[in-house]
């Protein structure tokens, strides 16, 4: 028991030590927000971080320059624990997931976590994760790593995502799947010889349309959700429009829901192709899973989070809200259990992807979210290097899952 407690001590003295530099480093990203397979300063500035405090660092893991993995073993090589980093932003409002936090905090739980390594057996790992968001070649970075295999003796994965409204130890994610459709038709003059043209705008209309009419017969309980854009649908009114683009997004909470759904986005595009005499191309881009809970791990969070005064919502609780978005870190939940805690920067009803939100990033309460969320990270990761017990329950109930899931 007093190991323990001065173990604790420890970390938090640790954070409590590098907080400044963590905020500091937190608030240059949101300054200069680098878009996803771009993140170079970030990923060099956070890695190196992790350089100065003695880990071995990675860079440029599975051909994907802006990625990397850090680690550092103690007394003994086991459990294994790893801690996400992401960096990336969004285009025109910048840090407005709040990504920055992300990174930092989960850097600081690393560099805390390895200062108990030199008397407690475990890896401490730090993946830096880029592209959340899907942007550029990066994209699905986690999907990829997961496929790959680095994840598959890890004992447990954890990460925390800033928030608006309460502090909550995980959240429900959907899985996802993009599409993207070319229609191509043949350019004319629009008024002097448009029986010579065939239209691929109106091939375009008639499938956002058709998608639109699908909509009402989704499965309620499935968390169903389509959304689309036209991307592409003309260069001049007079001209009949030779190629147009859509792109779409299917998500559901059943991940064996989103085939079915991609193959009726798919009908709709060759049906208007069809009705307009044009050419369609599909692409169905590698899509994320939803994301496989785990109570034990739900717990410890939710007792850590409580310990360290943070507001928070029971477990039980946020299990009953309804699953809005996607990360690829669902993906990492298939293959070892993992925690995604959501941390309140804001007051509820500040959406994420907004200015306001990149705003939220460097305020008091931003700061104070990268502490509680390195923090808690590191105090979880504690418990589960010393409880074999714990450690245990947390590996049983996530294969019960996996096997719920076949
Ligand atoms: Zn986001
Ligand atoms: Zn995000």
């Amino acid at each position: 028991m007093m190991a323990r407690e001065r173990l604790k001590k420890l970390i938090l003295e640790e954070i409590n030590g590098i907080l400044p530099r963590l905020i500091e480093l937190s608030d240059w990203m949101a300054m200069h927000p680098e878009l996803g397979s771009e993140e170079y300063e970030a990923s060099r500035r956070l890695s190196e971080e992790l350089e100065r405090h003695g880990f071995k660092v990675e860079r440029g893991i599975l051909n994907m320059p802006t990625a990397f993995r850090a680690s550092y073993s103690g007394v003994g090589p086991s459990p294994k624990i790893a801690f996400m980093a992401e960096y990336d932003a969004l285009p025109e409002i910048g840090h407005g997931c709040g990504h920055n936090i992300i990174g930092t905090a989960a850097i600081g739980a690393g560099i805390a976590l390895r200062r108990v390594l030199d008397e407690v057996s475990g890896t401490v790992f730090v993946y830096g994760t880029p592209a959340e968001e899907g942007r550029g070649p990066s994209a699905g970075a986690k999907r990829r790593m997961a496929e790959a295999g680095l994840f598959n003796d890890l004992d447990t994965a954890m990460m925390i995502h800033p928030t608006s409204g309460v502090t909550r130890v995980n959240e429900g994610f959907l899985a996802v799947t993009g599409i993207t459709v070319e229609f191509r038709g043949r350019a004319a003059h629009a008024a002097a010889f448009p029986h010579l043209g065939v239209n691929a705008l109106n091939a375009a209309v008639l499938m956002y349309m058709a998608v639109h009419a699908n909509r009402q017969q989704l499965r309620r309980d499935a968390n169903a959700v389509i959304h689309g854009v036209i991307k592409e649908g003309g260069v001049a009114s007079n001209i009949i429009p030779d190629r147009a683009v859509l792109q779409f997004g299917v998500r559901s909470s059943d991940d064996s829901y989103i085939p079915e759904l991609v193959e009726m986005v798919k009908n709709c595009a060759r049906g208007a192709a069809l009705a307009t005499g044009c050419e369609v191309h599909i692409e169905v881009k590698p899509g994320l899973k939803s994301n496989v809970r785990n109570e034990p791990l739900e717990r410890l969070l939710y007792r850590v989070f409580r310990e360290l005064g943070e507001e928070v919502e029971p477990p039980e609780i946020t299990a009953r809200r309804i699953p809005m978005a996607s990360t690829d870190f669902s993906d990492v939940t298939h293959v070892v259990p993992g925690i995604h805690s959501m941390v309140s920067i804001a007051p509820e009803g500040v959406a994420l992807h907004t200015r306001e939100f990149a705003e939220a990033t460097m305020t008091e309460r931003g700061h104070k979210a990268i502490e509680i969320g390195a923090k808690a990270m590191a105090l979880a990761a504690l418990e589960l290097l010393l409880s074999p017990k714990l450690l245990k329950e947390v590996k049983e109930a996530h294969r019960r899952a996996i096997a719920k899931l076949s």
